[in-house]
């Protein structure tokens, strides 16, 4: 009878297991070269169609041409070109799995890499983070990936593609970043994602939120319940991230003034308010023309995200120059990728490591509904 029982134990075990396995051949839609003349396309057994599937008999290595409308490929116009190969099509020497398409974009070539979301997030840890940090790390940021991708998914249906492969959403640079540890991270959280009222989350993530995560609310004006902002120690404990830069006042004037603020002859630049994350809230610039308020977030935008690689920042006139001295990396929301290192160092799980960070979300086992 025991014996019975955990038999049919099993047989549900693995009819649930089939049954949310066939939820899922859920694919992403990546733009991994954007704006450019000419793409190479290699890679074994690599098969090239053109927009309504006819087979194009060419011998690698391809190269793609930008049209005035399409793309050639040997002097012959196209409006688009789809890649697929045995294991992986590579693109200017970059590996990708799923289908590769080739066709115009805004400025310049577009590729869109279309590929099942889990093969998508196994290239993904290397390019956030690494997959020589602890496995429960690992795992955190395979669900805050899953869960930004599933949402931009919904929310971009009729796009092009649905994410960017740049900080802009997510990095990820192809298939020759997977790894067995990376792998494994994914397939231990396979499908799961983070969700609000039976929703999947907005997981914004960042990299070093330098003591104290944001709320969203100051850097969108989008308040939602769960991007509230949390103390966060952690980081400063892995990776203590400092940073300095020396910007001629010329240039910042330059940037300030093609972002609309007219800041002609800079006198003074000084941190106005500060939020209650210890951000900047403002700048305030005086000028020959009076004075000018520039929100912090806006202040970084304009001078460059590289350059200044927080909101959490001090500045200081030296001559002709400004200095900028900050602290952490990233727009601060969300989950913090060192934070939640030391957190696994620490002992905690990846779920507690995400409850933490996203106050009061839930585990899907399954994909589900964006908001
Ligand atoms: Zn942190």
């Amino acid at each position: 009878m025991k014996a019975l029982r955990s038999i049919l134990i099993i047989l549900l075990i693995l009819v649930a297991g089939h049954s949310s396995a066939a939820l899922r051949p859920e694919t992403i839609r990546v733009a991994v070269v954007k704006g450019v003349e000419t793409v190479t396309l290699d890679g074994n057994g690599v098969l090239v169609t053109g927009p309504n599937g006819e087979p194009l008999r060419l011998d690698p290595p391809i190269e793609l041409r930008r049209s005035r409308d399409g793309v050639t490929v040997n002097g012959r116009p196209f409006s688009r070109i789809v890649a697929t190969a045995a294991a992986l099509v590579r693109v200017n020497g970059k590996g990708y799995r799923g289908i590769v398409e080739i066709g115009p974009g805004e400025r310049g070539l577009l590729v869109v890499n279309e590929l099942p979301l889990e093969e998508y997030l196994i290239g993904l840890i290397n390019c956030e983070i690494s997959s020589a940090w602890p496995m429960e790390a690992i795992k955190a940021q395979a669900v805050i990936a899953r869960s930004y991708a599933v949402f931009q998914k919904a929310a971009r249906k009729n796009a092009p593609y649905q994410l960017e492969s740049s900080v802009m959403d997510q990095v990820y640079d192809g298939a020759d970043q997977e790894d067995s540890r990376a792998a494994r991270g994914v397939q231990e959280t396979a499908g799961e994602v983070l969700t609000f009222n039976g929703r999947t989350i907005q997981a914004f993530y960042h990299a070093n939120c330098s003591g104290h995560t944001e709320d969203s609310r100051e850097v969108w004006g989008l308040s939602l319940p769960y991007l509230r902002g949390v103390p966060c120690k952690y980081c400063q404990e892995a990776n203590p991230s400092r940073w300095e830069q020396t910007i001629p006042l010329k240039k910042v004037e330059g940037a300030l003034k093609s972002a609309g603020y007219p800041v002609s002859g800079i006198r003074e630049v000084r941190v106005g308010g500060r939020n209650e994350s210890g951000r900047v809230q403002d700048v305030q610039i005086t000028c020959s023309r009076g004075k000018v308020s520039v929100p912090g977030v806006a202040f970084r935008k304009a001078i460059g995200y590289g350059v200044v690689k927080s909101t959490n920042f001090d500045l200081l006139i030296l001559g002709d120059d400004v200095m900028v001295a900050g602290a952490g990396s990233g727009h601060g929301v969300g989950l913090c990728q060192w934070g939640s290192k030391q957190r696994a160092l620490d002992g905690f799980s990846y779920r507690e490591i995400l409850s933490y960070y996203y106050p009061g979300v839930q585990f899907s086992a399954a994909y589900s509904r964006p908001e």
